[in-house]
């Protein structure tokens, strides 16, 4: 995520603001330019969820922003919890449309392609029977992962490092990008290469999968246990470490980090600089590698100095960064 700068007295102000802290202007984000403007330097007008869940993008015609139209289902004003749940959900799913536009991926609603367009369900399992997932390009997501305990929980009962209402929104778009970028293309080939054969019956794999413990074998292959369910699985947790990745390192970026490493004799190629252009894509795959190696071992030790658990605890061995190396070809290809 880039920093951005009140277009009335140039302080930092945050992609979540909806007003400078300096000089009080009321800010909005306006997707067309990718920034966050002054009210009073526009013809916007604010998202009509404005004052529902807090949402400060900006729409043309004073209804919903495009952010919020991708959403076909919310839950009822009345049910409290749910509410609560949405708000946190569309502010992770403004940052997941944030970055899907910087790598100028397509974000086709549903309303203008019926059949294969994008649209969210989010549905609160406490009123329903609700599963996280995706079918050609309707994402469900249980709004209970926004509360905290329950999230948690599943965390810990699925033996997963990492759980966020992002890293879903990540994943889940994931399987729905193998769709419009992968399937049925000249990269399908590569993919199945990489990843195996995606026609093997998704159902019996998952019941393998959640019928066995995990043994570890996974380990020097994919990026996550989950991953190794299926290659579409595997995907779709490839595509979100890459979203993770290129925030994260984008983020530093933007503020100038510098990492430097210690002098000592590590078998460890440290990057002086997190040398991603924030404005212009990397396009050289091994460089954002290099670079994010070097930043997710400072960002570790820097959680473990707060007393938290790692920022990024995964490993990245050779296979997977081949995986990623895919992603990566079609993400920019795609353009
Ligand atoms: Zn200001
Ligand atoms: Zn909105
Ligand atoms: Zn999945």
């Amino acid at each position: 995520m880039r920093a951005f700068a009140c277009d009335n007295c140039r302080s930092l102000i945050f992609f979540e603001n909806d007003r400078c802290f300096t000089c009080g202007h009321e800010q909005g984000y306006d997707r067309s330019v990718g920034a966050l403007v002054s009210l009073d330097h526009t013809s916007l007008e604010r998202c009509a969820n404005a004052d529902l869940i807090g949402c400060n993008w900006l729409t043309k015609s004073g209804g919903l922003c495009e952010c919020c139209l991708l959403t076909r289902t919310r839950p009822a004003d009345t049910d409290l919890a749910g509410m609560a749940a949405w708000r946190l959900t569309e502010a992770a799913k403004r940052r997941l449309a944030y970055q899907l536009d910087h790598l100028k991926l397509p974000t086709t609603p549903r309303t203008e392609d019926p059949e294969k367009g994008l649209a969210f369900d989010l549905l609160s399992s406490a009123q329903q029977n609700v599963i996280t997932g995706h079918a050609d390009g309707v994402i469900t997501i249980d709004l209970a992962e926004g509360d905290d305990p329950h999230r948690e929980a599943m965390r810990v009962k699925l033996a997963e490092p990492y759980r966020t209402m992002l890293g879903h929104l990540r994943h889940e778009i994931g399987h729905w990008y193998w769709q419009v970028l992968v399937d049925d293309t000249p990269f399908i080939d590569r993919f199945r290469d990489l990843f195996g054969d995606d026609r093997e019956s998704y159902s019996d794999a998952l019941q393998e999968h959640y019928g066995k413990p995990d043994d570890n074998s996974w380990a020097d292959t994919h990026v996550s246990h989950y991953a190794a369910a299926h290659p579409w699985e595997d995907w779709a947790e490839t595509f979100a470490h890459y979203l993770h990745i290129r925030d994260t390192t984008e983020t530093a970026s933007w503020y100038g980090l510098r990492v430097d490493g210690p002098s000592l004799d590590l078998a460890v190629s440290w990057d002086a600089e997190i040398r991603v252009d924030p404005v212009e894509d990397v396009e050289n795959f091994d460089e954002l590698a290099r670079s994010w190696i070097a930043l997710k071992l400072v960002l570790n030790q820097l959680n473990r100095s707060m007393g938290k658990d790692d920022l990024y605890p995964f490993t990245l061995t050779p296979a997977v960064l081949d995986k990623l190396r895919f992603v990566h070809v079609v993400v920019t290809s795609h353009r």
